[in-house]
């Protein structure tokens, strides 16, 4: 099976968040339910601190914790690795939230459904790429096979960056050039 992944360039990454707002505004999202989102943090300690952010989606992982937790089989793995949800199959449990590490899959009250980056298949299957992607103006995202990802970040550097969680279950399809404040053992969320 291929895997397709993001490449995120998160020293490049400004914090603007154009790239959540498009994906909102792709996916029709009225409510707080975001399959983008950024968050930015501060870290280290005076004189030395810094400020980060982070732009998460479902990282459609090659062992995904929702499909392996799923009782349904609503969430899958696509040929092309993309971890997809079937609203059609899913029964509304909700095992899927508790389960993925990263918050990916999330409950919108307004539609009464299960929610999560689909990697803009559909878009994809068209020949263009994630509406996010093409947002950044900073072109701080990317999407593709994850052979070419690897080439372009530090190595698999989710589980050391201290604002994400472990990785060693799921092996996210994420790469990352990481920002050296994101390094920082100590952090804290901050509103820019
Ligand atoms: S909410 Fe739907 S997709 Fe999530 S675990 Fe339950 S059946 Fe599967
Ligand atoms: S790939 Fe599409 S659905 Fe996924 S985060 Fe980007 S814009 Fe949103
Ligand atoms: S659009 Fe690009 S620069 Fe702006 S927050 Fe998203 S990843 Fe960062």
């Amino acid at each position: 099976m291929t895997q397709i992944g993001f490449y995120y360039n998160q020293s490049a990454c400004i914090g603007c968040r154009a790239c959540q707002v498009a994906c909102k505004d792709r996916n029709d999202i009225t409510d707080e339910v975001a399959l983008r989102w950024v968050t930015s943090y501060e870290s280290g300690a005076f004189p030395k601190v810094g400020v980060y952010h982070f732009a998460a989606a479902c990282n459609h992982c090659e062992n995904p914790a929702c499909v392996a937790n799923c009782p349904t089989g609503a969430m899958h793995k696509a040929e092309d690795g993309s971890v997809l949800h079937d609203d059609d199959v899913c029964i509304g449990c909700k095992t899927c939230v508790g389960s993925c590490p990263y918050g990916a899959p999330q409950y919108s009250e307004a539609l009464d459904l299960i929610m999560k980056c689909d990697s803009c298949k559909a878009l994809r299957d068209g020949g263009q790429n994630p509406v996010c992607v093409d947002a950044c103006p900073m072109r701080a995202l990317q999407f593709g096979e994850l052979p070419e990802l690897e080439k372009l970040g530090d190595g698999n550097v989710v589980a050391t960056l201290p604002c994400l969680p472990d990785d060693s279950m799921t092996n996210p399809s994420l790469r990352i050039t990481p920002r050296a404040a994101a390094l920082e053992e100590n952090f804290t969320k901050v509103i820019v």
